[in-house]
């Protein structure tokens, strides 16, 4: 068989940004080649199948079978482009004044562009520690597709120890971000007259008390002391937000239906878990007050994302591992959630690196630099540089 042709960082992000992966879409055509282009050069994947099997997460394991692996996670999936007015195709990686113009190129296709180079590189040259990547599906829909992949990794390779998720950070090392959640909260009252008030259950009214005790919430937690760790951020405390409200149907009707979606947003230090609950025991209370007038009454919740914090890890081997090859030693934190507090909850040390600026990402236009591109294409040949000492 002839060897396979060994591609640049930027032909395999030529390559990936072709497949229009929308969370909403299948990514396996993205999966199949990222798999044969591993496989040309004798690299075995593994993959992780969502419930429909219509996507999945790839991993795979270069340099001796051990643990301790370096591993690169970056997700497959990308926003969709519905409604934005784009100079140039979307799909096609189009370079114009230094920089990168396609969806996914700074969000994240880049940085799994350059991941998937290193494994090559590390397995063609040889390295004495391991080398993982793991690319996720899902991420930008909260976050799902990683906990289930990083179990899956678990079972099938050794563990790995220091994972560097490449989300856009301008290739500075990020060692913390906030945790989070979201519910989807479905109020169902009883409707009566108006008149009659006391007889029915306002959908309405009663999702207001939801909504007040996060107004409390915010109001206790403001009032509280900040946390060393809370510090970090911009503002420097939880959380607690309704984004969207709908119900009712006459001003004379109590509402027979209100749904509101409410998410939280958890410094580390604090468990996501620990305000969730809070806010599921406050709606357990006002369900009860509700049934005792009308037996139909009855709140629904649907938790539609968790995702833990980032907390920072004092003397964390990933920390250190980005900070000796990209010379950057601060550290910073940023709002955004990813899959690192995943990892970490997973028991690997967690830090994020990746080439591009988040101000980018989800935009019409998106763009990378093709100066963070570089930068991100040398601090993948220092890594399998210091992989193979
Ligand atoms: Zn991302």
């Amino acid at each position: 068989m002839p060897a396979a042709p060994t591609l640049s960082p930027r032909q395999i992000l030529d390559h990936l940004v072709k497949f229009p992966t929308v969370s909403r879409d299948s990514n396996l055509p993205l999966v199949d080649w990222v798999e044969d282009y591993l496989a040309s050069h004798g690299i075995m994947s593994h993959r992780h199948w969502n419930e429909d099997r219509r996507k999945a997460a790839l991993f795979a394991h270069v340099g001796p079978w051990e643990e301790g692996a370096v591993v690169l996670s970056g997700h497959t999936d990308v926003v969709p482009v519905d409604g934005q007015t784009w100079t140039s195709d979307p799909w096609t990686v189009t370079e114009r004044d230094g920089r990168l113009y396609g969806r996914g190129t700074c969000d994240m296709k880049g940085f799994d562009a350059l991941a998937l180079w290193a494994l090559v590189e590390a397995h063609q040259r040889g390295v004495k520690r391991p080398l993982q990547i793991a690319l996720s599906y899902d991420e930008e829909v909260g976050c799902t597709g990683a906990p289930p992949m990083i179990a899956a990794m678990q079972g099938v390779l050794p563990k790995g120890a220091a994972a560097i998720i490449g989300e856009p950070s301008l290739m500075k090392v990020i060692n913390g971000h906030k945790g989070g959640t979201g519910f989807h909260v479905h109020v169902k009252g009883f409707e009566v007259h108006s008149s009659l008030l006391p007889y029915g259950v306002s959908a309405i009214m009663e999702g207001a008390r939801l909504i007040q005790w996060a107004n409390d919430r915010n109001a206790a937690i403001q009032a509280a002391p900040r946390s060393p760790q809370a510090l970090a951020f911009d503002p420097p405390f939880t959380t607690l937000h309704v984004g969207m409200i709908a119900g009712g149907t006459a001003h004379n009707i109590t509402a027979a239906d209100c749904r509101f979606a409410l998410e939280m947003r958890v410094v580390p230090g604090e468990e996501v878990e620990t305000h969730a609950q809070a806010f599921i025991a406050e709606v357990a209370r006002i369900e009860a007050a509700m049934q005792a007038i009308r037996p139909e009454a009855a709140i629904h919740l649907d938790r539609f994302f968790g995702v833990p914090a980032l907390t920072p890890e004092p003397g964390g081997e990933a920390e250190a591992l980005v900070r000796r090859l990209t010379g950057d030693n601060a550290a910073g934190v940023v709002s955004y959630g990813t899959e690192a507090g995943q990892f970490q909850e997973a028991g690997y040390s967690a830090a994020i690196c990746g080439p591009g600026d988040i101000a980018q990402a989800h935009q019409a236009d998106e763009w990378l630099a093709l100066s963070e591109f570089q930068a991100g294409h040398r601090f993948m040949q220092r890594l399998v540089e210091e992989l193979a000492r």
